[in-house]
């Protein structure tokens, strides 16, 4: 399988190259250019599969220029049982709240608590055994941008793997203070961690103009390095992900939910549109599934975007409870429109332009036919956000997070509107003690609020008797290793003095 360049259908690589290199030289992203069909009986066998079992079907399907030896390697270590305590890292829960079946599919039970550990614990994997075929004896260098989450991911699967550095920038006050705790505390010898003066979409702004400019990457060569991306723009992140939702829907076929063949929804909680494209790409593969729910919060330019067709980042920008979708340029949408324009890539390039130049495009007809067919876009704000807490655990004594309450709510909102009862499978992509204080607060509005985060963690803890993921638990004692702030126009500079080859 060969994978093009949504800004250029002549560039033309390897999945291995695809993913050494993370993002196409002309700034486009790659798409693999067909899927493979799941049919009913392709599905039939994976119902008797394990987590590892799906994975090693799908990787081998996507990832052609890997052995089946490769693939085993990968999956076995990325997913092995101590990481994500338990056979299956991506178990369902199920509740019922007013009526409603909800269908909780749990991504954070790896070693950073959050979905983004499904994608990075393998990325490490994939791009080790890619280099090797691609550039053999470069050091990858990867750069992350970070809304909190996929940083300390990255760090996590990235720490100590040889010819591998990688410097993460995350927004200096865009993340919960346990997200920058877990960051700032990162062991490892190839990693740095930095804050910049801005919010996300400045880091990954910076950090994808680092990429795309010539003299860097020039510089990086001479010294025997590449950059690489950890971002949901490298292929090797968003492969990983299409596996939990096949899984999902064999999970819900296995639990009697729904039968083979019958059709299911998901709900996302949404931010640079990783997730929620895995989805996409799954059901293009073949996975029953009728409609993508993409739920937002205050930064709601995607549902503006799927009810009007308009992409608008031109708007207020909102620090809300659910950080990780503090978003207002959702990079992987490219790979939707893509797809939704019969793979032209002049007409991604030329929206992604205006959206460059002017902040905003427009889609044509056609594409706004698609998106509203199977696209659902709701939002909601931080109050609705601990409503939904609050609701779920009084309730259904379940404790969410709040990207997963804002999935929740979006939900309900959509059910609500059209009367749709569909199973529906909602992505749950963090622990609840990763965001602790908008937790309590939701839960416990009378309760008096430490200082201490660990203080907080305990209290909600004592509170909800929902127990504390051990790698949250353990970094109550760990000593912060780093502390830089730099402007956002001053990333190229940090990135080369910390490679030390200014
Ligand atoms: C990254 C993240 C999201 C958003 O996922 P995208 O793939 O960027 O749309 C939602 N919730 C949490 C907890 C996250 O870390």
């Amino acid at each position: 399988m060969l994978y093009n360049s949504t800004q250029n259908a002549a560039e033309v690589v390897s999945s291995a190259q695809a993913i050494s290199q993370g993002i196409s030289k002309d700034g486009g992203l790659f798409v693999p250019q067909e899927f493979p069909e799941y049919d009913e009986a392709t599905l039939q066998s994976l119902l008797k599969k394990d987590y590892k079992g799906r994975a090693k079907k799908v990787f081998s399907d996507f990832l052609t220029d890997f052995t089946a030896e490769e693939i085993d390697e990968c999956v076995e270590k990325a997913y092995a049982t101590e990481k994500f305590g338990g056979n299956n890292p991506a178990p369902l829960t199920f509740c019922n709240l007013d009526g409603k079946e909800l269908n909780i599919l749990e991504l954070w039970h790896g070693p950073t608590c959050a979905f983004k550990d499904m994608a990075l614990q393998i990325l490490p994997h994939l791009l080790t055994k890619s280099l090797k075929k691609t550039y053999d004896g470069k050091t990858a260098v990867i750069l992350v941008a970070t809304s909190g989450d996929t940083g300390k991911a990255a760090l996590e699967g990235f720490k100590d793997v040889n010819n591998t550095k990688i410097i993460v920038f995350y927004p200096v006050d865009g993340v919960s203070p346990m997200q920058k705790h877990q960051m700032n505390t990162q062991d490892g010898n190839n990693v740095t961690v930095c804050a910049i003066k801005g919010n996300f979409d400045d880091a990954q702004t910076g950090v994808k103009k680092i990429f795309t400019t010539p003299s860097v990457s020039e510089k990086l060569a001479e010294n025997n390095m590449l950059f690489s991306s950890a971002n949901s723009i490298n292929w090797g992140r968003l492969l990983p992900q299409i596996v939990y939702y096949v899984s999902s829907y064999c999970d819900m076929v296995n639990e009697g939910k729904i039968e083979l063949g019958d059709k299911m929804n998901v709900v996302v909680p949404t931010g640079n549109f990783g997730n929620i494209l895995a989805a996409y790409y799954a059901s293009l593969m073949g996975l029953p599934i009728a409609k993508f729910i993409c739920a937002s919060n205050s930064n709601n330019v995607l549902t503006d975007f799927i009810n009007t067709g308009v992409y608008d980042k031109n708007r207020q920008f909102y620090t809300t409870i659910s950080p990780s979708m503090d978003i207002l340029v959702s990079s992987n949408l490219e790979r939707l429109l893509y797809k939704l324009s019969g793979n032209n890539d002049k007409t991604v390039k030329g929206w992604m332009d205006a959206l460059k130049s002017e902040g905003k495009y427009e889609v044509s007809d056609e594409v706004k036919a698609v998106i509203n067919e199977k696209f659902f876009g709701g939002y909601c704000d931080d109050a609705q956000t601990k409503a939904t807490i609050s609701k779920m655990f009084k309730e259904q004594n379940y404790l969410c997070d709040t990207h997963t309450a804002v999935a929740i709510n979006v939900y309900e909102q959509y059910v609500e509107k059209t009367g749709d009862t569909t199973p529906t499978v909602i992505a749950s992509t963090a622990s609840p003690y990763k965001f602790s204080k908008a937790v309590l607060e939701a839960i416990a509005p009378n309760t008096e609020i430490s200082q201490d985060e660990f203080d907080i963690v305990d209290v909600l803890n004592d509170i909800s008797k929902t127990p504390v993921p051990a790698p949250l638990a353990n970094l109550r004692n760990k000593v912060s290793r780093f502390s830089d702030v730099t402007e956002s126009n001053e990333m190229e500079s940090y990135v080369l003095s910390a490679l030390g080859i200014e």
